[in-house]
Order: structure tokens, then sequence, then C-alpha cells
């Protein structure tokens, strides 16, 4: 009975999606080539301090045709017919409307799409680009999906964000009066943040409206700034147990109506250095929800407008 109970606890985003379009729905991830300003030397040349230094890859518009139709022939041969196209590298609003428009496009090659997924930063769209998304919206569901991380101010100068909370609530507020939802990106376990600075960073996402959440723990991996600071020993990462911890209450802070889009952070084996957790995914969610148990915490018993 998980997926009851789930539902009971918090908003998965299989069961949004099944509400929605009334069958499953999977993902087709899209590499799109976009860079990031906080790389190419227009915010910031070395990243954010916990982001892999890997190239851009400068797909073409012919590529990203290839890479959305590999995937959807291999989902149709297990008999999944409806798919939400995730741009999901880097800054996927960064770039000229053309580019953006000319990339965006070259994907919606199949009628079983019922959704975009844009995954950007706040300071990298406009009232134009946001004009052509609300387009796209009349068509597919489009959810742009924005990174904040923390609303700490702290907090994002030492992780090198070169954005505020301010262009985060701006973006969601410009995206949501357009009719496109927004989803938020919250890291849990930032150096800086307190446990209280990870629930009011949950709660200020939630007061810009935000439609999701996707929450990641913080993850080391390698060629990064942050690697470096781990291993002088300035940082700890959480254990599993008190991640689960933190992530409850969090979920209970945000409306009942907030998608959680994702529990935890994901990075490749051979990148991670730390936390090194043994444990699934379904693991964890069963983790999550004996916490949530034992507080007796489900979403929204925290949330206070
Ligand atoms: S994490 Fe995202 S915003 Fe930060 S440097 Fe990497 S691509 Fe750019």
């Amino acid at each position: 009975m998980r997926d009851d109970e789930t539902e009971h606890l918090y908003l998965d985003l299989n069961t949004y999606l099944r509400r929605r379009f009334g069958q499953k729905v999977w993902k087709v991830p899209v590499d799109a080539g976009f860079t990031c300003p906080n790389r190419d030397g227009t915010k910031g040349l070395n990243g954010c301090i916990y982001c892999n230094n890997e190239s851009f890859s400068g797909a073409s518009a012919g590529e990203i045709t290839g890479q959305v139709k590999k995937r959807i022939e291999a989902l149709k041969r297990k008999n999944i017919n409806a798919y939400i196209v995730y741009f999901q590298s880097y800054s996927n609003t960064y770039g000229s409307l053309d580019e953006i428009k000319t990339k965006l496009e070259s994907a919606l090659i199949d009628d079983g799409i019922v959704s975009i997924h844009i995954g950007t930063r706040p300071d990298t769209v406009d009232d134009e680009k946001l004009d052509y998304l609300a387009e796209l919206n009349k068509r597919y569901e489009v959810v742009v999906e924005y990174g904040l991380q923390s609303s700490n101010p702290e907090t994002l100068r030492i992780i090198n964000r070169g954005h505020t909370a301010d262009d985060f609530a701006d973006a969601v507020r410009k995206t949501s009066e357009r009719g496109i939802k927004s989803c938020a990106h919250i890291i849990l376990g930032l150096p800086n943040d307190t446990r209280e600075d990870m629930m009011e960073t949950t709660r200020f996402a939630a007061a810009c409206g935000v439609h999701s959440v996707k929450f990641h723990h913080l993850h080391i991996v390698n060629d990064t700034e942050l690697e470096n600071i781990y291993k002088q020993g300035k940082i700890k990462v959480m254990d599993v147990r008190e991640y689960a911890d933190i992530l409850a209450e969090c979920i209970a802070l945000l409306p009942d109506e907030t998608v959680i889009a994702r529990l935890m952070g994901d990075a490749a084996g051979d990148t991670l250095i730390a936390p090194k957790w043994e444990i699934s995914k379904n693991g964890f969610i069963d983790l999550l929800k004996s916490v949530m148990r034992e507080k007796g915490l489900r979403q929204g018993v925290l949330f206070r407008k």
C-alpha cells in the first residue's frame, strides 16, 4: 500500500501526475547544451561551489531531437505513452529567445508529450522568454524549475550562487502571473545553513507560491570547491537519519497541494565523495515515512500562511 500511505503523508510527483494526466507519465531527460552565467563569466567563472565542472555539451537541435526520439521509442516498447520532456542540465533559459525556441521545439516531436520541465536559474528569465513559455503552456503543462538552494543571503554568497533569494521570488512571481507553474530546488545541509535556515528556505519557497519542490541533500562530488572545503574538515555532511529528520520537518511546512517532486540528491557513484549512504531510494522513502510517523508529521501540518 505504498502509494496510499505516501499520498497521506505527502503529495509525491507520481501521484500528482496520475491525477493530472490519468496515466503513468515518464520523464525524458534532455541535455540541450545550454551553458550557465555562473560559469561563462557573466556572473562568475567558477560556478556554485558544489557544481562539478563538466564541459558543456553544446547540443544541436538535431541532437536534441535524437535524444528524445531514442528515449521515447524505448518507453513505447514498455507501453509508456505519456512523457515529460525534462530540460535538465545547466540553465535552460540562458540564451537568446531564438535559441531557446529552437531547442525546446526540437524536443516536441511526439503526441505523447504532455509536459515540459525546464531547469534554470532565476536570473536567466525575462518577460519575453516567459511570454513564449506562456504560449507553450497552452499546449503542454510547463513547469519552470528554479534553483533557490537557500534563502539565507550569507549562504548564497558562500556557495557562490551569483543570485539572490529576491531574484528567485521575482522569477516565480512573473512565472505565476502568466499561469506557468514553478518548482523550487532546495539543498538541505549547505555550509552556513542551520536547521532553522533550511526550514526558513522551505517557508520562503511556499510563500512565493511554488507548485512543487525538489529537495536535495548536500553531497560532495569531485572536482568542486566544496571537495576542497570538505577535505580540509571545514564542513560536515548529514547522516541519513539526520537528513530524513529535517526533510520531514520541511515537508510539513509546505501546503498540502505542493508537489514533493524529489526527496534526495543523486550523484553518479564514481563522482560522489560524501555522504555514501547505504540506502536505496525505496529504503529512504520507508525511513522518511517512519520518521514522519514518529514525529506526528505530514505535509501541511506546520504550514502557516
Ligand atoms: S549548479 Fe547550476 S547555476 Fe550553479 S554553476 Fe552549476 S550549472 Fe551553474
